[in-house]
């Protein structure tokens, strides 16, 4: 593996810096920074993500016949690079990463017509309806009933954990079209307007407190709601191979990148701080550093022998699992660099921002989004699977054991 960059690549380095450097604009980047939870307001992604669409760059992982730019696997590997380390705002995956690559292998052709390019210019917002009460890691004992009345299917039961559905215009559910001795073969993969009668949303507090302003999960209700047979990808009753095929995209990211300027960002706190040179603290540094260190190369790696539109696979669940502690162990070692100022709680770090605040926030300015990005992160070891399942999915299709 040569991990050299050629002439060429630097030259694309510097051309997505360029971009970067005229696209991030100031007031996006305050808020950005002040985000507890990665994520901006509606109004601010989209505008970021169309920005991107303009540019060709919204979907490096996407196949150029679908609008993706062709990157090469390091002209990607530079750009998500180049994206983290600028800090630039995350962009919802769910339509982009997560459906999008399900409708493309899965889809008809009218499907792929009526919903890719709407997802590449950002002009739909999508959520993901697989988990529900009593069904997340052991997600094939859903329950959510799509029963067939004619053309359409009738929803009823809820789906849980539900992130932006507060914005979204389309879900993608995995529901029960039939009951069958083994559950996964009763499973489809059907998609719905939110706007469909009978759809509630109901925001669900987390524990950086109330998300008044970066409301992040929901739950969705389904009361009697008929939705077109023809919204359902592939054939009925094989949902859940669409839907494992989805998890690969959802889990193979790459996390150095992102990992690099969050420790980076904490560095720079704890010199702030003046405890950059605490002992303690500095060999927690070094040890994490090393563990990122450690992970930018099997990423580069892995990703390096990957093309355009391919999964990464079981290997998924190995970048998850290092990935997502090490996003918690950052957050956890912000907190203690920025110490009794992670005390006050700070309910909307985006109040001076917004001028929805005229009290000054006690500390300073880069300490208000510190204690509730840890609270939030501890999501990280959860969702897109909690890491024990990882690590069972490692045992059997990894280790074979
Ligand atoms: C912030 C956030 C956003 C989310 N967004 C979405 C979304 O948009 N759409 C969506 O559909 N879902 C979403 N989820 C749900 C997420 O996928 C589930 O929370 C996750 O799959 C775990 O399921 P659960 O919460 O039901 O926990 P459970 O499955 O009840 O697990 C409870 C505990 O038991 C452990 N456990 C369970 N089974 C095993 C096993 N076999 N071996 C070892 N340990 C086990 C788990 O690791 C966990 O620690 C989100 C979750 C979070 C936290």
């Amino acid at each position: 593996m040569d991990l050299a960059f050629s002439a060429e690549d630097l030259k694309f380095r510097d051309e997505v810096r360029d971009w970067i450097a005229k696209n991030f604009d100031a007031e996006t980047k305050t808020m950005q920074a002040q985000s507890k939870n990665g994520y901006l307001d509606k109004e601010t992604m989209v505008r970021w993500q169309k920005k991107l669409y303009e540019r060709g760059w919204v979907a490096p992982d996407w196949p150029v016949e679908h609008g993706g730019p062709g990157f090469t696997p390091t002209q990607r590997y530079i750009f998500n690079m180049e994206m983290s380390a600028a800090g630039t705002p995350t962009l919802s995956p769910m339509g982009l990463k997560m459906v999008a690559p399900v409708i493309m292998k899965f889809g008809t052709d009218e499907q792929k017509a009526q919903h890719l390019p709407a997802i590449l210019k950002s002009d739909v917002w999508w959520c993901q309806g697989y988990s529900e009460p009593g069904s997340g890691s052991d997600l094939a004992s859903l329950q959510m009933k799509a029963e067939r009345d004619g053309d359409h299917y009738v929803f009823n039961g809820s789906k849980i954990w539900t992130t932006h559905a507060q914005w979204a215009d389309w879900i993608f559910c995995l529901v029960r079209t039939s009951t069958e001795k083994n559950r996964q073969d009763g499973i489809s993969f059907v998609l719905a307007r939110m706007d469909t009668p009978g759809i509630t949303v109901q925001a669900l507090p987390t524990l950086d407190g109330p998300m008044k302003h970066q409301q992040e999960v929901n739950q969705v209700f389904f009361d009697n709601v008929r939705v077109p047979v023809s919204n359902r990808i592939g054939e009925e009753g094989k949902g859940w191979t669409y839907a494992k095929y989805l998890l690969e995209f959802e889990r193979g990211n790459a996390y150095a990148p992102g990992l690099k300027n969050a420790l980076a960002k904490a560095r720079r706190l704890a010199q702030y701080e003046g405890v950059a040179d605490d002992p303690d603290l500095a060999r927690k540094f070094a040890e994490l550093e090393i563990q990122v260190a450690a992970l930018d190369a099997t990423e580069m790696r892995i990703f390096s022998s990957l093309s355009s539109g391919k999964s990464v696979g079981a290997a998924s669940s190995m970048l998850k699992c290092a990935g997502s502690e090490a996003q918690q162990a950052i957050s956890e070692l912000a907190l203690e660099a920025i110490g009794l100022y992670a005390q006050p709680f700070v309910e909307d770090t985006w109040a001076e921002i917004k001028g929805r605040s005229n009290e000054p926030r006690p500390g300073p300015e880069y300490a208000a989004p510190i204690a509730p990005s840890y609270f939030n992160y501890r999501k990280t070891s959860i969702y897109a699977g909690s890491n024990e399942v990882q690590r069972n999915i490692m045992a059997k299709m990894v280790l074979g054991l």
